[in-house]
C-alpha cells in the first residue's frame, strides 16, 4: 500500500512560489537508481485564504498553479512517458516539447473540426458571405480530422523512439508507478508549518526517507 506523505509550505521554492521539488533522498523515486536528474511532475493548485460564504467560482483568495516534482532516473522518466505523456508538458526535455506539440496540434484539430460541424447547423444562417462559405463545412471537418490523425502519427513515432531508447538503457519496466498528488487547501494565511500537498507514494522506502530528512508527517496505508 502507498505511504501518505504530507509536504509543508516551507518546501515551496521561495523565489518562484510555484514549484515544490522533492530531491531528498537524491535517488529515483521509482527504482532507487542514482543519479536521478529527471522529474515526475504533477500540476496541482495551491489554495489559501478561503473566502467566506462562497460556494461557486473562486473560493480562495490565493489560487495558483503549483508543480510538484519527484526525482526520476532516465529510464523511469522514459518509461512513464509511454503511459502519461500529458504530464510532461511542463518539462524542458525533448519529451516535454513533444507533449506541448501534441496538446497544441490536438487543440487546433479539435477547434477546426468543431467549426466545420457548427457551420453545418442552423446556428450559422445561410445569409451574406456565410451563404457562400456554409456549403464548405466539410472542408473544415476533413482538415480537423486529418490534423488529428497527423498528431496521432507523430505521437506514435516519438513513442517508438522512446521505446527503442528504453530497451537500450533498461529492458525491464519501472518498479513503482507514478505517485498520486493532491493539494491541501489552507483556510487562513499560509505559514511555513502548513501542510499544502499530500502525496500517495507507492515507493514506501523513498517516502519514509524523504519524510525523515525533511521532518514531514507520513502515514502508512493499511
Ligand atoms: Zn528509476
Amino acid at each position: 500500500m502507498p505511504s501518505r506523505l504530507y509536504v509543508l509550505y516551507s518546501a515551496l521554492n521561495p523565489s518562484a512560489q510555484t514549484e515544490v521539488i522533492l530531491d531528498t533522498p537524491a535517488r529515483c523515486s521509482h527504482c532507487g537508481s542514482v543519479p536521478a536528474p529527471f522529474f515526475e511532475t504533477h500540476a496541482v493548485k495551491l489554495k489559501a485564504k478561503r473566502i467566506p460564504h462562497r460556494s461557486i467560482g473562486q473560493r480562495y483568495r490565493i489560487e495558483k498553479r503549483m508543480l510538484v516534482r519527484l526525482p526520476l532516473c532516465e529510464a523511469c522518466y522514459l518509461n512513464d512517458f509511454l503511459s502519461t505523456p500529458d504530464s510532461y508538458a511542463f518539462d524542458t526535455t525533448p519529451q516535454g516539447k513533444e507533449a506541448r506539440r501534441t496538446t497544441t496540434l490536438a487543440g487546433i484539430a479539435g477547434v477546426t473540426a468543431s467549426l466545420g460541424i457548427i457551420m453545418l447547423t442552423p446556428f450559422i444562417p445561410a445569409v451574406g458571405i456565410l451563404a457562400a462559405v456554409k456549403p464548405y463545412w466539410y472542408v473544415l471537418l476533413i482538415a480537423g480530422v486529418t490534423l488529428l490523425i497527423v498528431t496521432w502519427l507523430l505521437q506514435q513515432r516519438s513513442q517508438k523512439a522512446v521505446r527503442a531508447e528504453l530497451a537500450r538503457i533498461r529492458p525491464v519496466g519501472s518498479q513503482f508507478r507514478r505517485a498520486d498528488v493532491w493539494s491541501i487547501a489552507v483556510d487562513g494565511d499560509l505559514t511555513p508549518t502548513d501542510e499544502i500537498v499530500e502525496i500517495h507514494m507507492p515507493n514506501e522506502d523513498w517516502a519514509n526517507e524523504c519524510a525523515n530528512l525533511n521532518g514531514w508527517r507520513i502515514e502508512q496505508s493499511r
